[in-house]
C-alpha cells in the first residue's frame, strides 16, 4: 500500500502533475497538517516566509529533496504575505477524507491567489482599491487599457494618449494597480513593454496577458459598453480571461462603471509622485504626508477608496466638476449638520468587498449581519439627506440609496441577530428560516435532553450523586463515575476507560443516545452548510446593486468629507470655466499648510495661456521654489476634483492635462540617467501637452553641463510659450533665462522674496514680480553650518569672480571639463591647490550617499596620516 508520508514518490508525482498544471504559480501542496513546498519552491518559500527549510528521506539514488511547509491553520497570513511580495500561488488540497481513500488522497487546486484578484480580508491590503489591469499594445495607434477591482465590481476601460509603452503605462499609472497583464504587436516588442511597466510599477506583479476570452465569454455588462475601441475589446477580453482562470466566481458580477467617454485630467505616474497625491517622495519617510492623508476626512472604507480614486483621476469638463462643487457647497451650508450625515456613514461596512466575498464564497456569516446593518444604515442616510431642493448630484445619489427591500427582507427572515462567527458553530438562521434545520437542531436539542434525564435516572437508580454523562472527542458519551463510587455500578454499564480519579462506562442506552445525536448533528452540519449556500446563491443575485450601493455610499461620504474641510480649513470654492486661465489669490500648499500650522506664507498666482502665460520663476535655493510650484498644481487638482481649494479665491480654467516635473532628483533607481531622464521627460513634455495643459517644470537641465542644459532650458521655454501655448510655470537657477523672458511676450519673470539685514537673510516665501540675480548660496551655506573661514574664503573668490580676476565658465569649457552644476562657475578651474583640495572639487555632493562620503573622509584621513599609525602609539 503507498504511504501518504512525505516521503512516497507517488505524491511527489502528483505534486509535479499539479506544478505542470499551474506554470509560474507557487503551489502550496496540502499534506496533513501541513501546506508543503517541494525542490525550488520550497527554498523560495522558505526565503520569503523566513520558515525552516527542511529534506524529505533520501530517495533510491540518495539525494533529498528540500523541503518547506507552512502550517494549514496559518495559512491565510503565509499567503497575505506571498501576495504582498507579488506571488502567485495555487492553494492545493485534499478533496477527499483521508480515511476512506485508497492509496494517494485525491488533490486539486481549490483556489489560486494572486496580487490582482484577493478577496479575503486578510490578505488584502487595507481599504486601498485593488486594480488587476492590462494592456494591448497595437500595430499602430494609442495603447488600450482595461482595469478592474474584483472587489468592487468595478470595470474601467479606455485608450492612451499616444502610441507605445509609455502611453501604457501612463494610461495605468493613476489605478497603481498591483497587477499587470501585458500584450505587444506594436513597435515596441514585449521586452519594451515588460521593462516600461516594470520602471513604472516597480513592486506589481507583471505577466504577459492570457489570451483574450470569446466575445460570448465576457459578462454582459462589459461586452455591452458602448464606444469602445477594437483594441480595448482586447484589453476587456484578456483581463476577464484572467479574472476566470483566477477568481471564475466573480467573473459575472463585474461591471463597467466608466467607459471611454469620461473626460479626466490626465496625470501620468511622475506628476503623481511629485505632486505626492497618494505616496510621499521622501525615501526616509515613506510614510509621509500625502495630499490624501490630508484630505481624507471619510468616514467609510467605500468613502476612502472614493477620494483616493478622485484624487488620482479629478475630472476635466466643466459640467461634472460643478456638479460635485455644487454638492459640497449644499453641504458646507448645512453647517452643524453635517455631523449627523457622519453619524449616518459610521455604522456602514466595507459592502463592497463582503458582496466580492459572498460571490467568491469566501464570506462569515457575522459579514452578513454587517451587511445587513448597513443596509438599514443607508436607508437612515437617505432619510438624512432629504429629498427638497437637493443639488442634481446629491439628487442622483438620494436615488442611488434606494432600498435594497428584497434583499433586506431575505436577510432579516434568515439570520439571527447575533451572529456566529463560522457555519457549523450553529445557531446561525432564524427559526422558521429552514424547516429541515429546525428539525435536525430539534432532534440534537432532544437528544441533549434524552442525555440529561438518563443522566438523573442513572442517578437515582444507582444512587451515586456525582454520577455525570460527559464527552470527549476520542470516545464520545461516557458515564464517569468516581473511584469511592465504583462498587455501585450497575451490571448494564460496560467499562469504557479507566482514569485516575475513575473508571468510564456505557450503556446500551447511551450508545444508542450518542449514535442518535452524533448522526443529527452530522445531518444538521451537512443541511447548514447546503443552506448556508443556497442563501449565498440568492444572495450573488444582489451583488452588483450591493456593489453600486456601495458606489454610492462612498460618493456622499467624499462629498461630506470634502464639505467638512471647506468648514473647518478655510478654503474657497473655485470658479471653474473653460477659459485657459488660471487665478488663484492667497493660495496655499495643501499638505505644507497643515504641517506649518498658520505659519505658511500664501501666494498668489496669474496665468492665462491668451496672455501671460509662462511664469520663470528664480530665486535661492530653499526660497520656496519648488513648494509654490507643487502648491499650484495641487490647487488645480483639488478643484477638479471638486473640492474647494486652499485659496481666499481661485478661478480655473479646465486642465486638460498636468504635467510636473522635479529636475532629476526623481527617478533614481528607475534605471536611466538623469540628464537622459530629464530630455525623456521634456520630451514626453513637449510631445504630450497643448494649449489645454499646465506644465509646472521645476529646474530643468541640470543634469548636464552648465552650457548644454541653459541651452535646452532656454529652447524648451521658448517652444513652450510659441508652439504650445500652455499654461508653463518654470523655476530656474539660470539666471540667463529671465532675460529670455523679456523678449517673449507671453512670458513674465518673478521671484521669490528674501530680507537681508547685515549677515542674516530671511526667506519670506513670497512670489513677486521680476527676476533676482542672487543666488545666495554663501548665506544658505553659514545656515547650514559650514565653517565659517570657508564662508569667508568663498566670499573672497565670489569678488574676484564678480571683479572678473578668475578664469571662469568659458574657460572651463575650453577645457572641456566636466562641469556639471551652475555652481561650478564659481570655482576657478585652474586646478591649484593640494591633492585633497582637488578631489573634494571634483566630488559630487548631490550625488554622495552619506556612507561613499564617511568612506572618503576616512580614506584622506589614512593618507594625510600616512603609513603606519602604530608609531603614534
Ligand atoms: P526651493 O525649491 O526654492 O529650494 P522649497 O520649495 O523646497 O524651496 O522650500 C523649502 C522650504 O521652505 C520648504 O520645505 C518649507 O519648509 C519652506 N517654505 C516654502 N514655501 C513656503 C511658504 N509659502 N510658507 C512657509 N514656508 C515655506
Ligand atoms: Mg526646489
Amino acid at each position: 500500500m503507498p504511504s501518504e508520508g512525505a516521503s512516497s514518490t507517488p505524491l511527489l508525482e502528483q505534486y509535479e502533475g499539479v506544478k505542470a498544471q499551474y506554470p509560474g504559480h507557487l503551489v502550496l501542496f496540502r499534506v496533513g497538517d501541513f501546506y508543503e513546498t517541494f525542490g525550488d519552491d520550497a527554498k523560495l518559500l522558505a526565503r520569503e516566509l523566513e520558515v525552516v527549510l527542511t529534506a524529505r528521506a533520501p530517495d533510491a539514488s540518495g539525494s533529498r529533496m528540500p523541503m518547506a511547509g507552512v502550517p494549514h491553520h496559518a495559512v491565510e497570513s503565509y499567503l497575505g504575505r506571498l501576495v504582498r511580495k507579488g506571488y502567485k500561488v495555487a492553494v492545493c488540497d485534499q478533496v477527499e477524507d483521508a480515511r476512506f481513500a485508497k492509496g494517494l488522497v485525491r488533490r486539486e487546486v481549490t483556489r489560486v491567489v494572486t496580487p490582482g484578484t484577493v478577496v479575503e480580508e486578510r490578505i488584502l491590503p487595507g481599504a486601498d482599491h485593488n486594480f488587476l489591469a492590462a494592456v494591448v499594445v497595437p500595430r499602430s495607434g494609442p495603447p488600450a487599457y482595461s482595469a478592474v477591482d474584483i472587489t468592487t465590481g468595478e470595470w474601467f476601460h479606455g485608450v492612451g494618449s499616444g502610441p507605445g509603452a509609455e502611453s501604457a503605462a501612463a494610461a495605468l499609472a493613476a489605478f497603481a494597480p498591483r497587477e499587470v497583464l501585458y500584450a505587444s504587436d506594436g513597435a515596441d516588442s514585449i521586452a519594451v513593454l515588460s521593462r516600461t511597466l516594470r520602471r513604472e510599477f516597480p513592486v506589481a506583479r507583471l505577466e504577459p496577458a492570457p489570451l483574450p476570452l470569446a466575445p460570448s465569454e465576457l459578462p454582459e455588462r462589459i461586452s455591452t459598453a458602448a464606444g469602445v475601441a477594437e483594441t480595448t475589446r482586447e484589453s476587456d477580453a484578456r483581463l476577464a480571461a484572467y479574472v476566470r482562470s483566477t477568481q471564475p466566481r466573480l467573473l459575472p458580477f463585474l461591471e463597467v462603471v466608466e467607459g471611454p467617454g469620461a473626460r479626466r485630467l490626465a496625470l501620468d505616474g511622475k506628476t503623481l509622485r511629485h505632486l505626492e497625491v497618494t505616496q510621499s517622495m521622501n525615501p526616509d519617510d515613506p510614510k509621509g504626508a500625502t495630499l490624501l492623508s490630508v484630505w481624507d476626512e471619510s468616514t467609510t472604507a467605500p468613502g476612502h477608496r472614493t477620494i483616493a480614486f478622485w484624487l488620482r483621476q479629478p475630472l476635466a469638463d466643466v459640467p461634472s466638476i460643478r456638479g460635485r462643487l455644487d454638492a459640497v457647497e449644499h453641504l458646507v451650508g448645512r453647517g452643524i449638520g453635517l455631523r449627523h450625515g457622519v453619524e449616518r456613514l459610521r455604522p456602514f461596512a466595507d459592502v463592497a468587498r463582503i458582496a466580492a466575498r459572498v460571490a467568491g464564497r469566501r464570506v462569515r456569516p457575522p459579514e452578513l449581519g454587517a451587511l445587513r446593518e448597513s443596509l438599514s444604515a443607508a436607508n437612515d442616510l437617505r432619510a438624512w439627506l432629504g429629498g427638497d431642493e437637493l443639488p442634481d448630484l446629491l439628487d442622483q445619489l438620494r436615488r442611488r440609496l434606494a432600498p435594497l427591500t428584497e434583499l433586506e427582507a431575505l436577510l432579516g427572515r434568515a439570520l439571527v441577530p447575533e451572529l456566529p462567527s463560522a457555519v457549523d458553530d450553529g445557531n446561525l438562521f432564524r427559526t422558521g428560516f429552514d424547516p429541515t434545520v429546525d428539525a435536525l437542531e430539534k432532534e440534537e436539542r432532544d437528544g441533549l435532553g434524552a442525555l440529561e434525564s438518563l443522566e438523573r435516572r442513572e442517578q437515582e437508580t444507582t444512587g451515586i450523586r456525582t454520577l455525570r454523562v460527559r464527552y470527549n472527542q476520542v470516545f464520545g458519551y461516557y458515564f464517569e463515575v468516581s473511584r469511592p463510587n465504583l462498587p455501585r455500578v450497575p451490571a448494564h454499564f460496560r467499562r469504557k476507560q479507566t482514569v485516575a480519579q475513575g473508571e468510564r462506562f456505557t450503556s446500551e442506552e447511551l450508545a444508542e443516545l450518542e449514535r442518535r445525536i452524533l448522526e443529527a448533528r452530522e445531518r444538521r452540519d451537512h443541511a447548514l452548510g447546503e443552506r448556508w449556500e443556497e442563501l449565498l446563491a440568492q444572495i450573488d443575485r444582489h451583488v452588483p446593486a450591493i456593489h453600486r450601493l456601495a458606489r454610492a455610499v462612498g460618493e456622499l461620504d467624499a462629498l461630506v468629507a470634502f464639505a467638512r474641510l471647506a468648514q473647518e480649513r478655510g478654503l474657497a470654492r473655485p470658479e471653474v470655466d473653460t477659459s485657459r486661465s488660471l487665478t488663484v489669490r492667497d493660495g496655499r500648499h495643501p499638505v505644507l499648510d497643515r504641517l506649518l500650522a498658520g505659519r505658511f506664507v500664501p501666494n498668489d498666482t496669474e496665468l492665462d495661456a491668451d496672455g501671460a502665460r509662462v511664469l520663470v520663476l528664480t530665486g535661492p535655493n530653499m526660497a520656496g521654489k519648488s513648494t509654490y510650484m507643487r502648491q499650484l498644481g495641487l490647487i488645480v487638482l483639488l478643484a477638479q476634483c471638486g473640492s474647494f481649494v486652499p485659496a481666499r479665491f481661485a478661478r480655473v480654467g479646465v486642465v486638460s492635462r498636468l504635467y510636473t516635473r522635479m529636475g532629476f532628483t526623481d527617478e533614481i533607481g528607475r534605471g536611466k540617467s538623469s540628464f537622459m531622464v530629464e530630455m525623456s521627460e521634456v520630451a514626453e513634455i513637449l510631445r504630450g501637452s497643448d494649449a489645454g495643459s499646465l506644465v509646472l517644470l521645476d529646474e530643468v537641465g541640470r543634469g548636464t553641463s552648465t552650457f548644454d542644459g541653459l541651452a535646452l532650458a532656454w529652447a524648451t521655454l521658448r517652444y513652450l510659450h510659441d508652439r504650445i501655448g500652455c499654461r508653463t510655470v518654470l523655476a530656474t537657477h539660470y539666471h540667463q533665462l529671465t532675460q529670455l523672458v523679456e523678449s517673449l511676450p507671453g512670458a513674465r519673470n518673478a521671484h521669490l522674496a528674501v530680507r537681508e539685514s547685515g549677515d542674516e537673510i530671511v526667506f519670506l516665501h513670497q512670489v513677486v514680480p521680476g527676476s533676482t540675480d542672487r543666488s545666495l548660496g554663501l548665506h544658505v551655506a553659514r545656515l547650514a553650518g559650514v565653517p565659517s573661514d570657508l564662508v569667508r574664503d568663498a566670499e573672497q573668490l565670489l569678488k574676484r569672480l564678480d571683479a572678473g580676476e578668475l578664469p571662469v565658465a568659458g574657460s572651463v569649457r575650453a577645457r572641456g571639463r566636466s562641469a556639471r552644476y551652475t555652481q561650478a562657475i564659481l570655482l576657478p578651474t585652474d586646478a591649484g591647490g593640494s591633492e585633497v583640495e582637488r578631489a573634494l572639487r571634483e566630488l559630487d555632493p548631490d550625488r554622495l550617499a552619506p556612507l561613499d562620503a564617511l568612506r572618503w573622509v576616512t580614506e584622506w584621513r589614512r593618507r594625510l596620516e600616512g603609513p603606519g599609525p602604530e608609531e603614534d602609539a
